[in-house]
């Protein structure tokens, strides 16, 4: 068996790996980056991540969920990058388990650091903090109050980890990457506080062992948890199992649509599409609360943006959207445009509707053509790409895309299953809910978000058909943002890691990953991973010079 050695050795090239192992190169520390895929993607790799799903609609299959890579799932995401809030942070009574070891404070100070990685510019996530955007709110004459709406999402390029990173990668002394090569096992001493090196596998069956001083698993939400859990030769409930937690309180969000929101504003007025900053980094509006708001009516986090009607149903009359459509359904091209998952999610469900969206694009000929190649050149010919588009409604109604906190949940959760890889590693079975709390909370979000509208006399929100709960039930499903699985705490009967992502009870394991987050916000994760990552680098750095 070969062995290769290093001060510290980080598995997993994503977003949080990358991230970690350059910064940690940078000054002037010896790291192996060990990544279980190659540059390029292949089935038999991927396979490994394969899992047991005990609700298939409500999770996505792990194959659009995460990509084995260099890169790792940033290959195929969508690069909306949005920051936890303060009120994510505090322990709110009315969300149970939400006691976080560590306070917004003390991650802040990341963002900036954070966005110039994702290449998003000032960590301004406000229209207050950006001059050059004159309309600071979604529509004229809705102030801020409970309901926010200058609040802002940025996008990254989208900022691929693997091709934006590879010369770095390649060129930084000191980091050395070993792709191909996937960690099975991590080895502790007869204690299990110590880890004494890293089993890993090549797919031709070859092992490698890796020794360092410092280990940092950054293999994705799931699989960092799986790893956990499946080494145990020496602790049998799995490493930093010992409050029985590793693998609960699995969250992503809840999202999806129930409503539309019609607006009684100038239709021209509405700031529905992109926005470019200053810098040219692509924002947009959305819909949130204050902190305020969000304690007092007991709210889970939730925002809202507005969005396109389906493209899928010809009924919305536009040459665009079925342009769109008929693009992305498309047998022969349609999986060139963008990635699996959101694919899926845009066309829908049954068969591929033809004629009424050529009818559309008959009817509506000249946006159609103006569209093709303005959005073809902003989305695919340049570096910093157009994350979507939008269209107008004439009416001044869109439907509103909610995206929630998923309360957490030690019943919502990751185990082992019977079944093995073709590297010999356990599967996952994963048992992924959602609960009564969720859905109430987007309820009563929407209420609230009408009585703003209605109050300051700029529209409405009108419910699509159909029993409300019923609805959101129905479209709650996620797998992309993972989340919480090994969770931070101060406490080790607490939880998996304490706020440095050292595993609780060992010495020299720790985690980067949205697994350690203890709660999941509005936000999509992987700004705050990257966060977390450089906080943990900076930690590292400081204990490896003591
Ligand atoms: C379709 C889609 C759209 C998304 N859009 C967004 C978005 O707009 N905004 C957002 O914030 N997030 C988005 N996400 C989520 C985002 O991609 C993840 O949050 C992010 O990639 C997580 O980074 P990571 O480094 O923790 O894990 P990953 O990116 O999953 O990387 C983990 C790496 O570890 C490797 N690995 C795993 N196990 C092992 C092992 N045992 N040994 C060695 N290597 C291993 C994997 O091969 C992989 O390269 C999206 C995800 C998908 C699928």
């Amino acid at each position: 068996m070969s062995v290769i050695s290093a001060s510290i050795c980080v598995v997993g090239a994503g977003p949080a790996g990358v991230v970690l192992a350059l910064e940690l190169a940078r000054a002037g520390q010896d790291v192996v980056l060990v990544e279980s895929g190659e540059q390029t993607p292949n089935e038999r790799t991927q396979a490994l991540g394969d899992a047991d799903i005990l609700n298939p609609r409500g999770h996505v299959a792990m194959n659009l969920a995460t990509r084995r890579q260099i890169g790792g799932t940033s290959n195929t995401w969508g690069g909306r990058c949005v920051p936890y809030d303060p009120v994510d942070f505090d322990r709110r009574p009315y969300i149970p388990f939400s006691e976080w070891p560590l306070g917004y404070d003390e991650i802040a100070g990341y963002f900036d650091r954070a966005s110039r990685w994702f290449f998003t510019g000032k960590s301004a996530f406000s229209t207050t903090q950006i001059p050059h955007i004159k309309r600071k709110t979604l529509v004229p004459g809705l102030p801020d109050g409970d309901v926010l709406s200058s609040t802002l999402e940025r996008w990254s390029l989208p900022t691929n980890f693997g091709r934006h990173y590879t010369k770095e990668l390649g060129d930084t002394p000191g980091l050395r990457i070993a792709c191909g090569l996937t960690c099975v096992e991590v080895l502790t001493d007869p204690e299990g506080r110590v880890v004494t090196g890293l089993r890993c596998r090549r797919l031709d069956g070859s092992e490698v062992r890796l020794d360092a001083k410092q280990y940092v698993l950054a293999c994705g939400g799931l699989e960092t948890t799986r790893l956990l859990l499946a080494s145990r030769s020496v602790v049998p409930q799995g490493l930093g199992n010992q409050s029985g937690m590793l693998g609960r309180f699995y969250m992503g969000h809840i999202s999806g649509k129930i409503a539309t929101i019609a607006f009684e504003t100038p239709a021209c007025d509405t700031k529905y599409a992109y926005e470019r900053d200053a810098e040219g980094v692509y924002v947009r509006h959305r819909l949130s609360f204050s902190q305020e708001a969000l304690n007092r009516e007991q709210l889970p986090n939730i925002v809202g943006w507005l969005a396109n009607p389906e493209i899928r149903n010809p009924e919305h009359g536009s040459g665009v959207l079925s342009f769109a459509y008929l693009a992305l359904s498309s047998p022969l091209f349609g999986k060139r445009f963008i990635s699996e998952g959101i694919r899926q999610a845009a066309i829908g469900d049954g068969p591929r509707i033809v004629w009424p969206h050529l009818r559309n694009i008959l009817g509506d000929l000249a946006a159609t053509l103006v569209f093709i190649p303005t959005f073809g050149y902003s989305r695919f010919l340049t570096r910093r790409k157009a994350p979507g588009f939008f269209v107008r409604s004439r009416s001044n109604r869109y439907p509103l895309h909610y995206h929630a906190e998923q309360v957490p949940n030690p019943q919502s959760r990751v185990t082992l299953s019977d079944s093995r890889d073709a590297l010999g590693l356990p599967r996952l079975v994963i048992d992924f809910k959602f609960s009564d709390q969720d859905v109430d909370g987007v309820v009563r979000a929407h209420a609230l978000w009408d009585a703003h509208l209605r109050r300051h006399r700029c529209g409405q929100i009108d419910y699509s058909p159909g029993d409300v709960r019923e609805r959101i039930w129905a479209q709650a499903a996620d797998g992309y943002h993972q989340a919480g699985t090994t969770r931070m705490s101060r406490r080790p009967e607490d939880g998996v890691v304490d706020e440095n992502l050292r595993v609780h009870g060992m010495t020299n394991l720790h985690v980067a990953s949205g697994s350690a987050f203890v709660t999941s916000g509005q936000a999509n994760t992987t700004f705050m991973i990257v966060a977390f990552s450089l906080r943990l680098a900076d930690h590292l750095k400081k204990t490896l010079a003591g």
